[in-house]
């Protein structure tokens, strides 16, 4: 495998894991596979080392991670936030995983800013704010537990990584690549994936349970969006699909049951980049992807206050579902540039 970690950040790692005794792994609101997987997979490698671990979430985790081994064992911020505040408090190290920024974690962000133990920062999402004490940050890499994996490997942890680490490492790897779809160019992916199998790991499950399967009223949802909100601009190679509070109720919307919908109108031909826009609580949810190098996120950031990857970011909108909505049409003749050099 490619030694692509700087080997001074894999030294320092593994002396803040071995200074500690009480350690706490935390990541990004709204988590999802790569999240989730990045903080047990790491929570069970930590704990065949003997540490006392535990994984601290800002808000619940969609239902079809629950397979994870762990994920049961997790303390939610917005559930109990007593509780997260005290191990918060009494850690020796806490390691941040899959976000960039603080603002990702919501309301668990001042608890794990004002800790005043060390941190160490996995991540690879672009542009990070330098809030932990080591950064180990790598844009370039598929997904936080790919990291994760070559960050165990390089500190000579590879041994104690035991099934249940395994699975929970390959689900992130599955999820971001969208079962080895998308950013897993690189052959050393290929080469990860066969050492998680040789621990146990079950693929045909992990893409089951993480990626196909899904509620009936999740299923309607995407069926009415695609049929009914659907809306394409082709002289712009964009697709935008918007939802609001009225039309989820409709379908008795649940945390995570439009997941994956933003991908589809990637599958027309010619379409470059997909923009979805989802009435939320207390904001509008943006989510974007593109291909062939259409730079998704800056859209996200200049005009949502977002960011993400190249290819799949995100933001939020404080405002109507109508003024997001015109925000983006309107700004849409702005990123023609990107498109000159699209394959078709
Ligand atoms: P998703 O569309 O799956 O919610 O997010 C796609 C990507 O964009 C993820 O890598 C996620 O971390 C990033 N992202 C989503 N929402 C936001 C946001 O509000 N702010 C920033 N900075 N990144 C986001
Ligand atoms: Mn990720």
């Amino acid at each position: 495998m490619d030694k692509l970690i700087d080997s001074d950040s894999i030294k320092e790692f593994r002396r803040l894991i071995e200074e500690s005794a009480d350690i706490v792994l935390t990541c990004h609101v709204r988590p999802d596979g790569d999240a989730i997987g990045s903080t047990l997979g790491m929570m069970h490698l930590l704990r065949a080392l003997g540490k006392n671990v535990t994984v601290i979430i800002p808000d619940k985790a969609p239902g079809n991670l629950s397979f994870l081994p762990g994920f049961k064992e997790m303390g939610v911020y917005t559930c109990h936030p007593e509780f997260c505040k005290k191990t918060v408090e009494s850690a020796d190290l806490i390691i941040c995983c899959d976000f960039n920024t603080p603002s990702r974690q919501d309301s668990l962000a001042p608890v794990i800013q004002g800790a005043t133990c060390r941190k160490v920062l996995v991540d690879h999402h672009q542009e990070p704010d330098n809030f932990a004490d080591l950064m180990i940050s790598y844009p370039d890499m598929s997904s936080t537990c790919e990291l994760m994996f070559r960050l165990i490997a390089g500190m000579g942890f590879f041994a104690e990584l035991d099934e249940s680490g395994a699975v929970c490492i390959l689900t992130g790897i599955i999820t971001d690549t969208r079962n080895f779809f998308v950013n897993c160019k690189h052959h050393d992916l290929y080469e990860i994936l066969i050492r998680l199998l040789e621990k146990g790991a079950d693929k045909e499950m992990i893409v089951k349970e993480a990626l196909n399967t899904r509620s009936y009223w999740s299923l309607k949802l995407e069926a009415y969006a695609l049929s009914e909100k659907l809306e394409v601009f082709p002289e712009h190679k964009a697709a935008v699909i918007t939802l609001s509070k009225d039309e989820l109720t409709r379908f008795h919307y649940e945390k995570g049951d439009s997941e994956g919908l933003v991908n589809r109108p990637l599958e027309i031909k010619g379409m470059v980049y997909s923009i979805f826009l989802r009435e939320d609580a207390d904001c509008i949810k943006v989510s974007a992807r593109s291909c062939n190098g259409f730079p998704v996120s800056e859209i996200c950031k200049n005009l949502y206050g977002g960011g993400g990857h190249l290819q799949a970011a995100g933001g939020e909108f404080r405002g109507s579902l109508e003024e997001c909505y015109r925000k983006l049409v309107e700004a849409m003749p702005d990123y023609d540039r990107y498109l000159k050099n699209q394959k078709q």
